[in-house]
């Protein structure tokens, strides 16, 4: 198998700072209150966003409080994407808006969780590295937790956004709290800066916006040792000055340290809602970081956004669909195709395992574009392929991703080429005509762990394909999770029918890009092209899909001017 492409994250790249006695790095810690959901992961993205945009160098993480070692395995009904990094982390979603954010690649050692915090600690322990002393909570787990975050900022970072999860007053949160107490201790007080969002609820029958849960849930940080030194208060509504006093009174906040967040229109407008509200320079003040914010490259974005108003409307055909943030990088890189061609992309969430109301009913039939996201296990297979075949049938652009290209694969298999009973040895391992397997290497591995494809690997694409014409080059990169792959025992027969695999590994062993030859747009990649999208860079797949989508919308060609101003994410 070809060997991954285990770049240095640009974030914590370059010159090495001093010994730990003498951090550089200034530490920026976001903390959570009252409720979960506020949208912590974002005000922090938009913190390290405006940071950058004062020319600091920003790397961020995530301490996630539970056990698990990584998100990998964990459902996404219940938590959301997993989001890869270019080294092949599994990690938490919350990295995807940091990579978004502040575009930089992030890598593992930017999410934590106590279960891995505590697998460190265990196997020092089982080596002997504790000389025979108790181990604890405080100072082993703390001191573990205080290395990780040291960690990221020994690499000529200027400063580390740390996030943690989960909400205070939570059981499991109280060693991330400990530690980050402390750490201001450690590397001195001019260096770390805590950030606390709460929410201030709005009560109808009193037409009131309520102080009290920010409050309680400051007095809460406090009883854990930690003074904030903002806070950003999330609302429906905007808050009156005259609250902020009421806030920064009770909290012993600064008032310029007590920032509102309203709801937003969009996402990327919060940078500059915080900008306007003061929080960075607050925060820079505090650190004692000097100069000016240059937020116009930002302006310019969202007002790229906000001129994004001719409608496509694209379809996900996925199972997880009842849980969107399942599919969030698909969903964003979406968004950024649409901005790139000044076109808001209206998502349609498709249950694929309604596979009789997907066709029958009609389901698809109103729809510009459809994507078929990645996915694992059976559930749900027969609606994408059935997806993919109307899609393919009837000319409608169609990108599949990881799952959905080995979709498009099997669908083709058994429609165009006769093979009946086509399928992934991962739904039916009986399949006469396995056209998607595991490669030899790892059929014998019986430790499935072992076995995905996880991060960035290289792909040639076919000069004048579709997918060398979206990227606009020939060598390309990708974040890969996989394990199932095309079986190379049939590529030979999909060739020779307008089937091609336009992009493969550099050993030209695994097909990495399909495409169907006349067709305006039925794409398929075995890697996770969304994991690289920016707002201002979209990955190349998802702007051509949108492309094609406006095309089929109003039948005409897209201003190529308007695109081709943009350049495209991946390099
Ligand atoms: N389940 C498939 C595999 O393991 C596809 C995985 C995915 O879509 N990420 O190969």
């Amino acid at each position: 198998m070809t060997s991954p492409v285990h770049r240095v994250p640009a974030g914590v790249a370059g010159a090495t700072a001093g010994s730990p006695g003498q951090h550089r790095a200034k530490h920026i810690f976001v903390t959570g209150g009252v409720a979960s959901s506020l949208g912590k992961g974002i005000t922090a993205s938009s913190l390290g966003r405006l940071l950058k945009a004062r020319g600091l160098r920003v790397t961020m993480q995530k301490l996630d409080p539970y056990i698990n070692v990584d998100p990998g395995t964990m459902n996404p009904f219940e938590h959301g994407e997993v989001y890869v990094t270019e080294d092949g982390g599994e990690t938490d979603l919350d990295l995807g808006h940091y990579e978004r954010f502040i575009d930089e690649n992030l890598s593992q050692a930017s999410n934590a969780t106590t279960g891995s915090i505590y697998q460190a600690v265990l196997a020092a322990e089982r080596r002997g590295d504790y000389l025979g002393r108790t181990v604890q909570v405080i100072p082993h787990i703390t001191d573990e937790i205080k290395r990780r975050i040291t960690r990221l900022g020994n690499h000529g970072t200027d400063v580390v956004i740390t996030e943690v999860g989960g909400t205070v007053g939570d059981i499991e949160i109280l060693p991330f709290l400990e530690a980050i107490r402390q750490f201001r201790n450690d590397v001195g007080r001019s260096n770390v800066c805590y950030v606390h969002v709460t929410l201030v609820p709005f009560i109808g029958p009193s037409g009131e916006q309520k102080t009290k849960p920010t409050q309680h849930s400051v007095t809460e940080l406090r009883s854990r040792g930690i003074q904030p030194d903002a806070i950003v208060c999330r609302s429906e509504q905007p808050i009156s000055d005259s609250l902020k006093r009421k806030i920064s009174d009770l909290s012993d906040v600064p008032v310029a340290g007590v920032v509102n967040a309203p709801d937003a229109g969009n996402l990327y407008e919060i940078p500059l809602i915080l900008h306007e509200e003061g929080l960075d320079d607050e925060v820079c003040r505090i650190l004692g970081i000097e100069g000016a914010c240059d937020t116009s490259a930002w302006e310019a974005l969202v007002s790229r956004v906000e001129a994004s108003t001719t409608p496509v409307k694209i379809g996900v055909v996925g199972k997880y669909v009842s849980l969107p943030d399942a599919y969030l990088s698909v969903a964003e890189s979406l968004r950024h195709g649409g901005f790139a061609h000044r076109a808001k992309v209206e998502l349609e969430w498709i249950q694929a395992e309604d596979v009789e109301g997907l066709l029958t009913e009609g389901r698809l039939r109103h729809l510009d574009g459809i994507v078929i996201p990645g996915g694992f296990g059976e559930r749900g297979i027969e609606g994408k392929i059935a997806a993919a075949g109307y899609a393919r049938e009837n000319d409608v652009p169609c990108l599949g991703l990881c799952l959905g290209m080995q979709v498009m694969t099997i669908e083709y298999a058994r429609n165009v080429l006769g093979l009946t009973g086509a399928s992934s040895g991962e739904f039916d391992r009986s399949s006469p005509h396995k056209v998607i397997d595991l490669m030899d290497a790892q059929r014998h591995v019986v430790d499935m762990g072992g076995t995905m494809r996880l991060g960035t690997y290289p792909a040639k694409l076919r000069p004048g394909s579709q997918v060398a014409e979206a990227y606009g080059e020939t060598l390309v990169y990708e974040r890969h999770r996989h394990r199932y792959e095309f079986n190379p025992a049939y590529r030979s027969r999909f060739a020779d029918t307008g089937f091609v695999c336009s992009g493969v590994s550099p050993d030209d062993r695994l097909v990495e890009f399909i495409e169907l030859e006349g067709h305006p747009f039925w794409v398929g990649t075995q890697a996770h092209p969304e994991f690289k999208s920016r707002p201002d860079r979209p990955a190349p797949l998802f702007r051509a899909l949108v492309g094609a989508a406006l095309e089929r919308a109003e039948g005409r060609r897209p201003h190529l001017l308007d695109v081709d101003a943009l350049p495209v994410a991946g390099r």
